[in-house]
C-alpha cells in the first residue's frame, strides 16, 4: 500500500514539475514573440486595427472616405493594396472580383431584415430567425463592411458567397498571398467561436501588411490579435 502511495506521490510530483516547467517556458516565449512582433506593427489606435463586431458596433454617423472600386466602394486608403492584390493574382492566372465592399448602417439594416424575413416566412420564430441570420449577416452597426476595410471576393465559376469559394484556386492563392497586401481571412473556420461568425472564406479584411503577416504567422483572428498583443480591442467603445 505504502509503495502505491509513494508511486502516486512521485507521479504527482513529476506531473506538477511538467506543468510548472510548461507554464514558465510558454509565457516567456510568448512575451518575447509579442515584443518582436509589436516592434514591427502599427499602434493599436491605427485605423487599420478597428474592430467591428456585435460587441463593438460603429456609431450610426460613422463616416469614411470612400472611393469607387469595381461595382462597390472601399476606404480610399486600401484601394491601392486591393488593386495590387487583384493584379498580382491575375498575373498568376487567378481572377478575383470584389462583389461587396462598403455598406452603410441603413443598408445593412435592410439586408438583415430581408434575410430574417426569409426565415420567419419559412416558419421559424423571430428569435431563431435572428440567430440563423446572424451566422453570416450582422445587424446594422455590427458589420465590418461599414468600415470600408472589408471586401467579399468571388472568382471564376463562383457566383455565390458560400463555402464553395474555399475549393477554388483563388482561395488557395489568398491563403498564401493575401497578407503580403495587408489582408486577412477575417472569419477563419477554426475561429468561429471567437469571432461569433461562421466560416466566411470569401471575406477579407485590410489590417496593414505587418499586422496581416503577424496574424497569419501566429494563426490568430483579429479579436485574438488585439487581445493577445494589446490587451484591448480597438472598437468604438
Ligand atoms: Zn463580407
Amino acid at each position: 500500500m505504502s509503495w502505491l502511495l509513494l508511486a502516486a506521490t512521485l507521479l504527482g510530483l513529476s506531473m506538477f514539475s511538467l506543468f510548472t516547467i510548461g507554464s514558465t517556458i510558454n509565457p516567456k516565449n510568448s512575451v518575447q514573440q509579442k515584443a518582436s512582433i509589436l516592434k514591427d506593427v502599427a499602434e493599436v489606435d491605427s485605423w487599420e486595427l478597428i474592430l467591428v463586431n456585435s460587441k463593438n458596433v460603429v456609431p450610426r454617423d460613422f463616416t469614411v472616405d470612400l472611393i469607387p472600386f469595381q461595382n462597390t466602394r472601399v476606404d480610399s486608403r486600401i484601394a491601392d493594396s486591393l488593386q495590387k492584390m487583384i493584379d498580382s493574382a491575375k498575373d498568376e492566372g487567378i481572377t478575383l472580383s470584389v462583389c461587396s465592399g462598403f455598406r452603410s448602417v441603413s443598408e445593412q439594416d435592410k439586408l438583415y431584415k430581408a434575410k430574417c424575413l426569409i426565415y420567419t416566412t419559412a416558419g421559424y420564430s423571430d428569435e431563431n430567425s435572428k440567430n440563423l441570420t446572424s451566422k453570416y449577416l450582422q445587424m446594422g452597426g455590427a458589420s465590418e463592411h461599414h468600415t470600408g476595410l472589408a471586401v467579399d471576393l468571388l472568382t471564376d465559376n463562383v457566383t455565390d458567397l458560400d463555402e464553395g469559394f474555399a475549393k477554388t484556386p483563388a482561395y488557395t492563392w489568398l491563403e498564401e498571398n493575401a497578407a503580403k497586401y495587408g489582408f486577412i481571412e477575417r472569419y477563419p473556420k477554426d475561429k468561429s467561436q471567437i469571432t461569433g461568425i461562421d466560416w466566411e472564406p470569401w471575406h477579407y479584411r485590410y489590417v496593414g501588411e505587418k499586422n496581416a503577416e503577424a496574424i497569419k504567422s501566429k494563426n490568430l483572428c483579429l479579436e485574438e490579435y488585439l487581445q493577445d498583443m494589446y490587451s484591448k480591442p480597438k472598437g468604438f467603445g
